[in-house]
């Protein structure tokens, strides 16, 4: 820059006072590359804008041919320019006509062009457009000169990020900034949601990146870095974190990146062109940002988060301004977009406001997933820099259901969404219409509906269904769910918020079921080769009894006066439910001798999951009060395939004879002993696996809430005789090998059975 009029202060000084007339964008856009190219001493200065087709198109020249504007439209592989914004990197060349990826356009008149100096104009890491300067002279531009160059194109991205540009555009050939988006991603929570972005951490957003005081800007910018290494010191030495170990790992690389010689300096040669504190650390973060987006290694992936996180929390620190949205002022149709969100924050929003979540991360396991599934949200994970993508208050659709994203959708596709939305709403008017309908077969056979659940928003769901009772509560999901080892008491209130919300109706609590896919973020994980088949369930809860003896006692006093059902999980030999039983016992007998009121009544049961107690079902029929079969597992174990792996998912089918024969052999035994047996895995919940499951003989179900509906209208048209008639030579010994599922398809459809 040295040499140049002024310096790049002076020109961002220029620049504000342009940013502040009121012109048309044009004009404003032709005086802005004029005022460049003085200050860079360059003959040409131009602005490329990435278009909603993929293409760039010259908005402004100053230097070459102005007829060109607006005509010249480069393809993003084509050209230097196409370079500079594939790359999302400056290109800086003294002789451009000799880089093999030079081509020339002649209505523009550049071939008496000789150097070249292009810069990404950048927002939040997405490339927005190109800002070039060119000398007829081999010039070789200065690293300061690259340096300004990318400060002014901030400048640029915001006029382009404002949207002042699309009314000039002509249709579909806006700027890409504000263009409609279509991203896949992995569906997470079933449901539509359409509505506005509420970023639930927001960026800050940077109103002022022109400095009227370097020096002062470089003192504010070293003191924040200061009080954020100190801060993040502090949180480090404090006991609490560091017993976290995910969290300190994440603070350790806070650390090294806020020590980081190169990252400071970055921002401080930033302010030295003239940008403020936060114009310079909003400049660097999208420079980093748009450097590790084009990464794969899913390790530097991550560390782009630590820095991001890191330069939002200097950015609060400069601007003074707090982290997340007013949880209860967000707006009433809220997609909250986030990275990744613990479900704890999400149940901090204001559930009549939120319509759906999408994620950068997130997996069907994760317990975040699990509470938006509770809270009937629709959710949507994966979704590869959704972040940067959006701007809040953007209109925004998540399909829970196919697993996709409309970002500023266009209208067609937001109608369809609203008809979709409104036929889900009268089909869940129907099911409502159902609820005090007994549950019983057209040909007169009850078939009990009972919902599964697990956390206090679950519970609204029982009076909404009118369900039996609860026949699965899965007590880890509060434990998943919490930063820290619930206490007995924590525990007590919960379990007796559930009595109550339950009322007369019977609740089925299951022991904690930790371990494989269940992981508890502050329990020390065990490096399992195959954790699935590990030590995780009852096992853990026979080796280390005292996490179990102390739930179980919070079980017993939460059902003080009343019945108190209790299962299993993972029991794999009648032994195992010996061992636990006895310790049921004990506990009874602790509080009855400490003066405690007991329960009234205490039914133990076992959960159904593992298959070689298929083999020993007379000796555990004759011991259990009841069992529940958990084909998720079951099924899992019985053909070996991961539950969570999709590449599997397809290889066999729980309609298969062999599934179907187990689950019989189960159902038939249990008659036999005259024990209740419930089936609470997700097959229950699909109305044709339904059908198939009150076909061989189970008369209870334990569905999802959302299931509900759709269960219980298919079980009162089925003729369940003539469905039994069906199943049961397909399930003889030598009959045909093939999935039970399409006779059965074949038979709803013919009668008519709303699937
Ligand atoms: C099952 O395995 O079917 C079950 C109901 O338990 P979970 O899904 O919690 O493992
Ligand atoms: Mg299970």
């Amino acid at each position: 820059m040295r040499g140049a009029l002024g310096g790049p202060r002076v020109l961002l000084r220029r620049l504000r006072e342009v940013m502040a007339e009121p012109v048309s964008a044009q004009d404003r856009l032709d005086k802005i590359v004029v005022l460049i190219a003085a200050n860079m001493v360059a003959e040409v200065c131009s602005v490329y804008v990435l278009r909603v087709d993929g293409t760039l198109e010259l908005y402004a020249t100053e230097g070459l041919n102005r007829t060109a504007v607006h005509l010249t439209v480069m393809r993003i592989d084509e050209g230097l320019v196409g370079t500079v914004a594939r790359e999302a990197e400056p290109v800086s060349l003294s002789n451009a006509q000799a880089h093999p990826a030079f081509s020339y356009r002649p209505e523009t008149g550049e071939e008496i062009y000789h150097s070249f100096l292009g810069v990404p104009i950048l927002r939040a890491g997405n490339t927005l457009g190109v800002l070039v300067v060119q000398n007829r002279a081999h010039r070789t531009y200065t690293e300061e000169e690259v340096e300004a160059l990318q400060t002014t194109a901030m400048v640029l991205a915001e006029i382009i990020a404002s949207g002042e540009l699309t009314a000039m555009a002509r249709p579909g050939a806006e700027p890409a900034a504000r263009r409609p988006l279509h991203i896949k991603g992995l569906a997470l929570s079933e449901g539509i949601g359409l509505g506005h972005v509420v970023l639930h951490e927001p960026r800050i957003e940077v109103t002022k990146v022109i400095a009227d005081d370097v020096p002062g800007e470089l003192t504010r910018l070293d003191e924040a870095i200061e009080t954020l290494r100190s801060s993040i010191d502090a949180m480090l030495e404090d006991e609490g974190v560091a017993r976290v170990g995910e969290h300190r790992e994440i603070l350790e690389a806070y650390r090294m990146f806020a020590n980081d010689r190169g990252w400071t300096q970055r921002m401080r040669e930033a302010v030295m062109t003239g940008l403020t504190a936060e114009g310079a650390v909003e400049r660097v973060q999208s420079d980093t940002r748009a450097r590790m987006l084009r990464m794969t290694d899913p390790y530097l992936r991550e560390r782009m988060h630590d820095i991001d996180d890191l330069a939002n929390r200097l950015l609060r620190q400069l601007t003074g301004r707090a982290g997340g949205p007013e949880k209860s002022q967000i707006p009433d149709n809220a997609i909250i977009v986030a990275r990744n969100m613990s479900p704890a924050a999400l149940l901090d929003y204001d559930r009549a406001r939120v319509r759906g979540v999408i994620l950068e991360e997130g997996a069907a396991t994760s317990h975040l997933t699990i509470v938006a599934r509770a809270l009937n949200v629709a959710a949507v994970g994966h979704v590869e820099n959704i972040v940067g993508l959006v701007d809040p208050g953007d209109a925004v659709i998540v399909d829970g259901i196919s697993g996709e994203v409309h970002v500023r959708p266009p209208a067609d596709v937001e109608a369809a969404y609203a008809e979709k939305v409104r036929f889900r709403a009268r089909r869940l008017e129907r099911y409502a219409a159902l609820r005090d309908v007994p549950s019983v077969t057209k040909d007169g056979v009850p078939i009990e509906l009972h919902l599964n659940a697990g956390l206090l928003v679950d519970l609204p769901h029982i009076a909404e269904t009118g369900a039996v009772g609860i026949g699965l509560f899965r007590t880890e999901l509060q434990f998943m769910i919490a930063s820290a080892f619930p206490r007995t008491n924590e525990q007590l209130k919960l379990y007796r918020s559930v009595l109550d919300a339950a009322g007369d109706r019977p609740v089925v609590f299951r022991t904690l079921d930790i371990g494989g896919d269940k992981v508890l973020p502050y329990m020390r994980a065990i490096e399992e080769e195959n954790p699935a088949l590990g030590w995780r369930a009852i096992r853990l809860g026979l080796d280390r009894p005292g996490l179990l003896r102390s739930q179980i006692r919070a079980l017993l006093r939460a059902a003080t006066g009343r019945e108190l059902r209790l299962i299993f999980p993972m029991v794999s030999a009648v032994e195992e439910f010996d061992r636990a039983r006895h310790i049921v016992e004990r506990e009874l007998t602790h509080l009855r001798r400490h003066g405690h009121d007991l329960p009234e009544r205490v039914l133990v049961g076992v959960m159904l999951e593992v298959p070689a107690l298929l083999f020993q079902l007379e000796e555990l029929f004759s011991k259990v009060d009841f069992a529940s079969v958990g084909s998720n597992d079951l099924v899992q174990f019985l053909f070996a395939a991961d539950r969570g792996n999709p590449r599997v998912a397809d290889r066999f089918d729980s309609l298969s004879p062999a599934s179907l024969r187990a689950l019989k052999l189960v159902a038939d035994v249990a008659a036999r002993h005259g024990k209740p047996v419930t089936l609470c895995g997700e097959i229950a919940s699909h109305p044709l696996e339904a059908l198939a499951l009150a076909a061989i003989g189970y008369r209870k179900l334990s569905v999802s809430p959302a299931s509900f509906g759709p269960v219980k209208a298919m079980l009162l048209e089925l003729d369940l005789a003539a469905a039994s008639a069906l199943v049961a030579p397909l399930l003889a010994n030598g009959a045909s090998q093939g999935s039970v599922r399409s006779r059965l398809k074949a038979f709803a459809e013919a009668a008519g059975l709303p699937l």
